[in-house]
This record gives structure tokens, sequence and C-alpha cells, in this order.
């Protein structure tokens, strides 16, 4: 199983941390060691102080595929989660200067949470429909930090599968990171967050 994630994906979350629009997806990918499951508590690591919550929406693969067409993307995924991407920007951000890879930053233990999975039929799309227009939210201490909606996608999920496969083998169970709006900030111990697809609660777990 693998952890692909898509960095940059919606504009007012590249303007507020001054990158680029990209010219196509960027790709990074987190070790299985990074998943965190059924609301467990998330422990900020000892070598950071400036881990930003990313909430995103997280596909999971159920189909074998490589090279696959944009058009026929929608047969590899039948179900969406939220999650959250943890980030030790202070790391990334050094990493980031010289030009290296972002592992550190991005890969390590418990840094992709990820909520229960639920049927796109719940959300009201038809079996074969692509996902347009889907609302998800994170709050911090029952605060709104992060508002986002897959109409603001630069690349949407189908777009992201068939450019993904073109790389890397997609096989049933693995999850792909979609990319955050904007709102990303740091998370301090005693942190509650709270996420939403819709009005639907996906997670809810505490920062310590
Ligand atoms: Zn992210």
């Amino acid at each position: 199983m693998k952890i692909i994630c898509i960095g940059r994906n919606y504009a007012e979350h590249i303007r507020e941390l001054n990158n680029e629009i990209p010219d196509e997806p960027v790709i990074f990918i987190k070790p299985d060691s990074a998943l965190l499951r059924n609301n467990a508590p998330f422990f900020i690591p000892e070598f950071s102080n400036d881990v930003h919550y990313e909430v995103e929406l997280v596909i999971k693969i159920n189909k074998l595929g490589k090279h696959i067409p944009i058009q026929f993307a929608r047969d590899y995924y039948s179900e969406i989660a939220l999650g959250i991407d943890f980030t030790a920007r202070d790391i990334q951000s050094k990493l980031k200067e010289k030009g290296l890879p972002w592992e550190k930053a991005k890969g390590f233990d418990h840094s992709a949470v990820i909520s229960k999975f639920l049927p796109l039929e719940q959300f009201g799309f038809a079996p074969k429909e692509s996902i347009k227009t889907l609302n998800f939210s994170l709050q911090k201490n029952n605060v709104v930090a992060q508002q986002g909606n897959t109409d603001f996608m630069i690349n949407n999920i189908d777009e992201i599968i068939s450019h993904v496969s073109q790389y890397f083998t997609l096989k049933i169970g693995d999850y792909i990171f979609t990319g955050t709006p904007a709102g990303v900030g740091p998370v301090t111990p005693g942190d509650h967050l709270t996420g939403f697809i819709e009005s639907t609660e996906m997670f809810s777990f505490q920062v310590y």
C-alpha cells in the first residue's frame, strides 16, 4: 500500500505559501508508517516547532491500473475519506531552500491522518459520476480553520489519477491525498481537530 499526495492543487493555498502554480501536478509519497486512523491522537514530533494541518480529500484506489485515461479514472475509486497531511513546515522550508526532497517534513510517523471511507453515493453522486462540487472543512477547537470545495482544484480527481498512473502503478488499497485549500496553520498541544465532508463528521481527534 502506498500513500500518494498532491501538492499545490488549490490556487489560494499556493498564494498563501508564496509558491508558483505548477505546470503539472506536484507529487510526493508518504510511507505506510505515516498512517493515523480511527481518531487516534496525534503527538507533535519533537524535531519540529511548526507542524501544520492540511485538510484534504482522500481517494482509495479499488482497481489495479497504469496509464489510466482521464475518461476511465472514475472506474478506479468509489469511496472518499477526509485526511490531514501533517507537514513540518519549518523542516520543509529548509529543504525547499536547498532544493532537497520533502520526505522528512511530510512522511514522518502519523503524518497521514485518514478518516473512515464513505461511498460517493452517500454524497449524492451517481455510481459512475465524477466528483464535482463537494465541500469539506476542518475545525480547530470548534472554529472553522479551512474550507475547501473540489470546484477549486487545479487538477480534478480524475486528472490526478490519470497523471499519477503514468508514473506509478495504482494498486487496490492505495490512497491519494488530493491537495489542501487555503487556511493551513500550526497545531499546538491541546488542540482538537474535527473534519467534515459536507455536513458529515469524518474525524475528530486530539493533538498532544
Ligand atoms: Zn498537502
